[in-house]
């Protein structure tokens, strides 16, 4: 393929032949997926490209799930969320009005200073006529007023403008949720872990304490939605989800990696405690019994494999994975249902 990709230089051949692929793949031609694929021919984003060179030549073939997750890795996380610019430029503006108040307010205070400035000298020229004393008392008492209640509409103004600022904010903090968030199953999602691995490797290092990983597959998912229907498998990877949850301990780092794949760093964990917390996830995961909630029908139950890996000195940051992945694929070939640590993957190798 990479031949004919070379000498598609034109945007509309490459469209094509994008269609052509989809059709081929039997996958819908939805923009996300057109996007991707049209990335891949156009040899615009290496990275991009091998990660789908990998899954065909592991595979054979890419599924509609397989797009969905490259796009979401590639194009949807890479940018921040338009509503994000859209407050930030709200928030700009909110903070642009409350400096215009501001120096309305300064302005004012000058104002009412420079009134009564020019009062008091009116004071001392008129101190002997009573009637015009009077009249100019009652002067001050109006210019007193005046700048009360315009400073009273100012201070409305300003609590106004705050109070908007703190929506603002709480939509900010909301849409920064949802960005690092995985929509199905409310895990974090795989930009969040990457991103945050790399902090927690770090941290191992410098403190010198170990750090693992785990990554954990469903078995034989996609015969599971063939025969009960992708609805029905959403509710299981929440369910799988939860499982997980009540698993894993506040420190540690737990994911929905891609489909039915999550990965979990557990900082200050030691291979075998790690190995521990995967079996236990794998017994109550096997134990639970699935039911379709729309009919009571029973469903069986599901399976998961393991691989467990744990940071090794010398190790650049993408190795931890790889070889917990490694790990997971012992597992796998050695009949699912099972954990498999990353020192019995490479003993196996
Ligand atoms: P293995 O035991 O080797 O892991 O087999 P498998 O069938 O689980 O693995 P494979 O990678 O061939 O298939 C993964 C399947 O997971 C494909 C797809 O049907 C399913 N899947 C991935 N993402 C989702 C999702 O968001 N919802 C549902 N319902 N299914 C998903
Ligand atoms: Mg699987
Ligand atoms: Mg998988």
């Amino acid at each position: 393929m990479s031949a004919s990709v070379a000498a598609m230089t034109n945007t509309k051949e490459i469209g094509a032949e994008v269609i052509r692929a989809l059709n081929s793949m039997n996958i819908p031609p939805k923009p996300e997926y057109y996007q991707v694929w049209f990335s891949h021919l156009e040899s615009s984003n290496d990275a991009l490209s091998t990660e789908i060179q990998s899954k065909i030549e592991d595979e054979g073939e890419v599924d509609e799930f397989f797009l969905k997750a490259i796009h979401e890795q590639y194009f949807e996380l890479a940018h921040p969320p338009k509503q994000i610019e859209r407050f930030a430029v709200e928030v700009l503006n909110e903070t642009n009005a409350l400096q215009q108040l501001s120096k309305v307010f300064d302005t004012n205070t000058k104002q009412f200073s420079s009134d009564l400035a020019d009062a008091s000298q009116s004071v001392g020229d008129i101190s002997n006529d009573s009637a015009a004393t009077t009249k100019l008392l009652n002067s001050l008492v109006d210019i007193a007023q005046d700048a009360i209640s315009r400073n009273n509409q100012l201070e409305n103004d300003l609590t106004n403008a705050s109070k908007k600022i703190d929506k603002l904010q709480s939509s900010i903090d909301s849409i920064a949720r949802d960005a690092k968030t995985d929509f199905l199953t409310k895990l974090n999602n795989r930009r969040y872990f990457d991103s945050t691995i790399s902090h927690l490797i770090t941290a191992a290092t410098s403190e010198k304490t170990p750090l693992c990983m785990i990554v954990a597959d469903i078995d034989h998912f996609k015969s599971f939605n063939d025969k009960w229907g992708h609805p029905v498998g959403d509710q299981v990877l929440k369910l799988v989800a939860d499982v997980l949850q009540e698993n894993v301990k506040g420190q540690d780092l737990l994911s929905r990696y891609g489909g039915e794949e999550f990965a979990i760093a557990l900082p200050k964990t030691s291979l075998k405690d790690a190995e521990t917390v995967a079996d236990n996830i794998r017994v109550a995961v096997s134990k639970r019994k699935l039911i379709n909630r729309a009919n009571n029908q029973s469903l069986g139950r599901v399976s998961m494999s393991f691989g467990v890996a744990q940071l090794r000195d010398d190790w650049p940051a993408d190795a931890l994975y790889k070889a917990a992945d490694a790990a997971l694929y012992e597992a796998k070939q050695n009949g699912r249902n099972r954990v498999a640590c990353w020192s019995d993957a490479e003993a196996g190798a």
